[in-house]
């Protein structure tokens, strides 16, 4: 009785399995097809300075829109091409785009991430710079997001290729901060000009002590370190007071702009200031 169970048990694990390895496979077959079938699009969040508002830089999030799927989320197919070659192809597609687009806004920099495997791969920084060299960009507008995952695994090699980068002038920013396990001892190792405070934690900040207690804590480090603290997912005005007063340095998040087509970045790059909702009263834009 047991055995067949058991071996029901199997069955019906090894058709449900089946299944999810069909579907990985169709979405892997669709990715690999995505470029050419020109499917693929970057949106850009700006990332706005507390000071006035001032749009300092845009981060670039990839879309995918599929006539077999629909538009599928990046956080559905990211680890798909991460468990495959196809994140360095998707990777190099949503550089080469955000460095074109980049030439269009009068000074801000593109911020792209950057998946632990591509971080990893071999000549990494060689292969960033020829991008932006084949595109006549400074590195200073170009800053790199990557998540702990990527850098506290074999922390002296990534280390050392931080500190290259930087080097060189590339932006270097930590994302989902508060998210991985990162040790704070291995932190002062990296080269780094910011942390991003990931979004869980200022979703959290209205509601729980701990999510406050968090966001503090995370911008007091950031801040003895000289780094620029950002804050992600910022949808209302009571965080962005919070967020002042705990001392972030920067906001992004719907509450100042949803994720956005090159045209408008374009436009909310030349205008330079956003201007708060609630505020609109105070707010002088500059001529
Ligand atoms: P992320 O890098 O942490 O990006 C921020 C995510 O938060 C984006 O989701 C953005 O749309 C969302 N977001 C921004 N503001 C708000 C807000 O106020 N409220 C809420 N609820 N969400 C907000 P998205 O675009 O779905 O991307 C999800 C993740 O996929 C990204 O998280 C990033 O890890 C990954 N990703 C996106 N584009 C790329 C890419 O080009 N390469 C790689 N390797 N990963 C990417
Ligand atoms: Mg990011
Ligand atoms: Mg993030
Ligand atoms: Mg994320």
């Amino acid at each position: 009785d047991a055995k067949q169970n058991g071996r029901g048990i199997v069955r019906v694990f090894d058709d449900s399995m089946d299944e999810s390895i069909r579907f990985r496979r169709r979405i892997e077959g669709g990715l690999s097809q995505s470029i050419k079938k020109g499917e693929l699009s970057l949106a850009y969040q700006p990332i706005v300075a507390r000071e006035g508002f001032e749009v300092v830089g845009f981060e670039a999030l990839l879309r995918w829109n599929t006539d077999e799927f629909g538009p599928v989320l990046p956080d559905m197919f990211i680890p798909i091409a991460e468990e495959s070659n196809l994140i360095h192809e998707l990777g190099d597609w949503v550089l080469g785009e955000s460095l074109q687009v980049l030439k269009d806004w009068p000074g801000q920099y593109v911020s792209v991430n950057f998946s632990p495997r591509q971080f990893r791969r071999h000549n990494f920084v060689g292969h960033i710079l020829e991008f932006v060299q084949k595109h006549g960009v400074e590195p200073s507008r170009v800053q790199i997001e990557i998540t702990e995952t990527a850098i506290f695994d074999d922390a002296d090699r990534a280390a050392e290729t931080l500190y290259r980068l930087r080097q060189m002038g590339f932006r270097i920013a930590l994302d989902d901060f508060g998210t991985g396990y990162s040790s704070l001892y291995n932190i002062r190792k990296f080269a780094l000009d910011c942390l991003k405070i990931d979004r869980s934690f200022i979703d959290g900040m209205g509601r729980e002590r701990e999510s406050a207690a968090i966001v503090h804590s995370i911008v007091h480090l950031g801040r003895a370190l000289g780094l620029g603290v950002i804050a992600e997912g910022v949808e209302s005005e009571a965080q962005v007071q919070a967020l002042n007063l705990a001392g972030a340095s920067h906001f992004q998040g719907f509450h100042f702009s949803l994720p956005i087509g090159p045209e408008q970045a374009r436009e909310m790059a030349e205008i330079r200031y956003l201007v708060d909702p609630s505020q609109r009263e105070d707010v002088c834009l500059e001529p």
